[in-house]
């Protein structure tokens, strides 16, 4: 593992961050206004719910309102269950609750999971029942936890609920005394009448070291264009290669790898589609068949290249060299032709969406921490 943190170390160089220990401003400074705001919608909040990124259910925490959030009624949803390893998901479930921490792991894109959340957010509120009449409950996470995702299906489900939605509006704290402001909201349940916030409370990622900003970028919490995706790509390969992940791929040549499936209309930056090749007909079965076949290849080029390897993992040269290798590997698997100016931006590019799509299979990115640390 030292070569991994030296790798790192020599990015935070290389990137030039600040190295004073102090912390990195990853940010734009008006994220810091933001986060004052959500403290004061916060206090409207009868329940908050904060997504996390099942991947890093950690390091996609924002530091500076743990104390305001554990201190409210809190339930944590762990979402893109779908890209998470479910057997070390289970272990951090078992990890939140020896912290009594509410904590469920969800896809956002799945009415029956987010039917689930609702279910465990409506029981923890009705300890509160005699005391109110209408509860309110606010969506949290830092960017691309999939809050939009989660209160679209909410919507959905509160449609089917209340066929005739009543926008809840009520006056908030504003910023000065005196100022209040409409909030709108959807109506999950009656009696007591429950609702939930229809926009989601930004937070700011909080990034204590390079390792975590790293994480946040290959979760795409943090713009690929503040770290590069070059070095992105060189830290993913660091990961797989000292959990010797890809020597677990020598069986999967001749498997059948799962389907692709198109489930937006829209064209993100990180899709599945773009490891196609160039043209204008829309996505078919061959097309599924193609990317099945650059997925086999890519996972048996770094198979072949970690298991030809006669180095030193905990090396930073040998680990180095051999990430070298496989970008040289990963550019023939993935088709990319020889000459590419920019050729390893954009095997980058392709390596990651393959890793964010979920195509290399599920991964848990933070390690689960001792039972006896408190939650953050
Ligand atoms: P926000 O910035 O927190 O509002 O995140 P979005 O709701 O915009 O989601 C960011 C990206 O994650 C989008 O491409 C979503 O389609 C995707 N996403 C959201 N939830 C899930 C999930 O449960 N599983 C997967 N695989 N993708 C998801």
């Amino acid at each position: 593992m030292r070569g991994l943190r030296r790798i790192m170390k020599k990015g935070l160089g290389e990137m030039g961050f600040n190295m004073g220990g102090g912390v990195i401003n990853w940010f734009p400074g008006h994220m810091a206004a933001a986060t004052r705001a959500i403290r004061d919608r916060l206090k409207l909040a009868d329940l908050v719910i904060e997504v996390r990124d099942a991947r890093i259910p950690l390091s996609s925490a924002n530091e500076d309102l743990q104390p305001l959030l554990s201190g409210k009624r809190r339930v944590i949803a762990l979402n893109k269950k779908d890209l998470a390893n479910p057997n070390i998901m289970h272990k951090w479930s078992h990890y939140f609750d020896s912290c009594n921490q509410d904590c469920l792991s969800i896809n956002a894109h799945s009415k029956s999971s987010v039917q689930k959340l609702l279910e465990l957010v409506e029981w923890k509120l009705k300890e509160v029942i005699s005391r109110e009449p209408t509860l309110l409950v606010m969506v949290v996470g830092v960017p691309n936890v999939g809050k939009s995702a989660l209160i679209n299906s909410i919507h959905r489900i509160a449609s089917s609920r209340f066929p005739v939605q009543e926008k809840k509006k009520r006056a908030t704290v504003g910023p000065l005394p005196g100022v209040t402001q409409d909030i709108a909201g959807y109506k999950i349940a009656h009696q007591p009448s429950i609702y939930v916030l229809d926009t989601p409370g930004v937070l700011v990622p909080s990034i204590p070291d390079i390792e975590t900003g790293l994480k946040l970028a290959l979760a795409g919490s943090v713009k690929d264009s503040a770290v590069g995706e070059e070095r992105i790509a060189q830290y993913l390969l660091a990961v797989l290669n000292t959990r010797s992940t890809p020597l677990h791929w020598k069986h999967l040549n001749n498997r059948r790898m799962e389907g692709i499936q198109y489930e937006s209309q829209d064209k993100h930056e990180y899709d599945i589609r773009n490891l196609l090749p160039k043209r204008r007909k829309p996505p078919n079965g061959s097309d599924a068949q193609y990317i099945e076949n650059v997925v086999t290849e890519v996972q048996h080029a770094l198979y072949l290249t970690l298991s030809e390897f006669d180095g030193n993992l905990d090396d930073e040269g040998d680990l180095e060299a051999l990430i070298g290798q496989q970008f040289e590997a990963l550019q023939k698997a993935l088709k990319i032709p020889h000459k590419a100016s920019e050729a390893r931006i954009m095997v980058s590019k392709k390596f990651l969406t393959l890793f964010r799509t979920g195509k290399l299979g599920p991964f848990i990115l933070d390690d689960v921490p001792d039972a006896s640390d408190p939650v953050s």
